[in-house]
C-alpha cells in the first residue's frame, strides 16, 4: 500500500544535515510513504516565486527517495497573496498555502484569496494565538505547555476558519492540519456540507498524551497544538472509528534534542517511527485496513487533487 505524508517540515537552511530533505525523505520511505509535502518553517519561509525555485532546486540536487512537494506561507500582504496565489497555479510542485497564527485571525486573507478565484489547498495552522498563554509555560513541568495553548484556543480558530471561509466565499480546500480534539472532528464535520474542507491528525496526538510529558524528558513531546490529556486522546480515536478524521500527517519536525531540552525549548515532534506506531495502535484498536488506507492515501489524494494525480 503507498501512503502520501501531507505534512513535514524539512529543515534545509537551518543547516542541520540530518533534518534536510534527503534525509526526510528516507525516513518516510522507511515507513512506506512515496511522498512528503514540506512545510518549510517560519524562520525560512517560502513567500515568492524566487523561494519556490530555490526550494525546488536545492531539493532537486537533494535527491529524495520520495516524490516532494511544497507549501508557501501566506502573510497578511496583499502582494505577497497575490503572487503565492500565481504561483501555486503555475507550479505542480507547489501542494497549497499555508496559513499559521497569527495571521490566521485575520478574515481578509480568506477574502483576497475568494476574490482571486484560488481554488486550491489551504492549510491552516488552527490554534488562536490571542488565546495563548505563555506565562504558564514552566519547562520544568513540560505539560504546563499544554495550558499555554488551551484547547480552547484549537476549537475557537477552527470555527473562525470556517466562517471566514464562508463569509469570504471561499472557493479552495481548506485543510485543517493536526487537530487534536473530538470538538475539533465534528466541527469540521459538520462543516462538509457547506465547504470543501479536510481534517488532518497526527501519529503523537494518536496515541501520546500530556501523562507521558510528565516522564523524565518531556520537553522532547512538547509540541503545537499540544498533547491533550487522556480523555482527549480516547475521543479522538472515537471519532478517528466513526470516519470523521480525514488524513493522517505526521508533521514531523526534525527539531535535535537540544534545541528542545534546552532554551528555546522548541516545539515539535522528531519521530518518524511515530507513524508506523500509529497504524499499528490504529490496526490494534479495530480500524478496518481500507479506513487506514483511506487516511494515509486516498483521502489526501483528494485533498490535493491534480497536484497530487501522479502519485
Ligand atoms: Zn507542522
Amino acid at each position: 500500500m503507498k501512503r502520501i505524508d501531507p505534512h513535514v517540515h524539512c529543515r534545509d537552511g537551518v543547516e542541520i544535515r540530518k533534518a534536510n530533505i534527503r534525509k526526510v525523505s528516507e525516513l518516510a520511505m522507511a515507513q512506506g510513504i512515496v511522498h512528503i509535502c514540506d512545510m518549510p518553517s517560519i524562520n525560512f519561509p517560502i513567500l515568492t516565486e524566487n523561494d519556490v525555485v530555490g526550494r525546488l532546486d536545492l531539493a532537486r540536487r537533494r535527491k529524495p527517495v520520495t516524490g516532494y512537494s511544497v507549501f508557501m506561507t501566506l502573510t497578511l500582504k496583499e502582494e505577497q497573496i497575490k503572487e503565492a496565489v500565481r504561483v501555486a497555479q503555475k507550479y505542480h510542485e507547489v501542494a497549497g498555502l499555508k496559513l499559521w497564527p497569527p495571521e490566521n485571525e485575520k478574515r481578509i486573507i480568506y477574502k483576497t484569496l475568494a476574490r482571486l478565484g484560488y481554488t486550491g489547498v489551504l492549510a491552516v495552522h488552527a490554534e488562536k494565538a490571542s488565546l495563548f498563554k505563555p506565562e504558564l509555560f514552566n519547562p520544568k513541568e513540560p505539560w504546563t505547555h499544554n495550558l499555554v495553548r488551551p484547547p480552547e484556543a484549537e476549537i475557537a480558530s477552527i470555527k473562525e476558519q470556517i466562517r471566514f471561509a464562508e463569509e469570504a466565499n471561499f472557493r479552495g480546500t481548506l485543510y485543517i492540519c493536526h487537530i487534536t480534539l473530538p470538538e475539533s472532528a465534528e466541527i469540521t464535520w459538520q462543516a462538509k456540507k457547506y465547504l470543501n474542507i479536510y481534517s488532518e491528525v497526527t501519529p503523537h496526538h494518536l496515541f501520546l498524551s500530556t501523562l507521558q510529558m510528565r516522564g523524565k524528558n518531556g520537553l522532547l513531546l512538547k509540541v503545537n497544538p499540544p498533547l491533550r490529556s487522556r480523555e482527549a486522546v480516547g475521543g479522538l480515536l472515537r471519532v478517528v472509528r466513526q470516519g470523521k478524521v480525514d488524513c493522517l500527517g505526521t508533521d514531523y519536525s526534525p527539531h535535535l534534542s537540544i534545541e528542545k531540552l534546552l532554551p528555546p525549548y522548541l516545539s515539535g515532534i522528531a519521530y518518524y517511527q511515530l507513524y508506523g506506531m500509529a497504524l499499528d495502535y490504529l490496526a490494534g484498536q479495530g480500524l478496518p485496513e481500507k479506513d487506514i488506507e483511506n487516511m494515509t492515501y486516498w483521502n489526501i489524494k483528494k485533498v490535493f487533487g491534480e497536484k497530487l494525480k501522479n502519485v
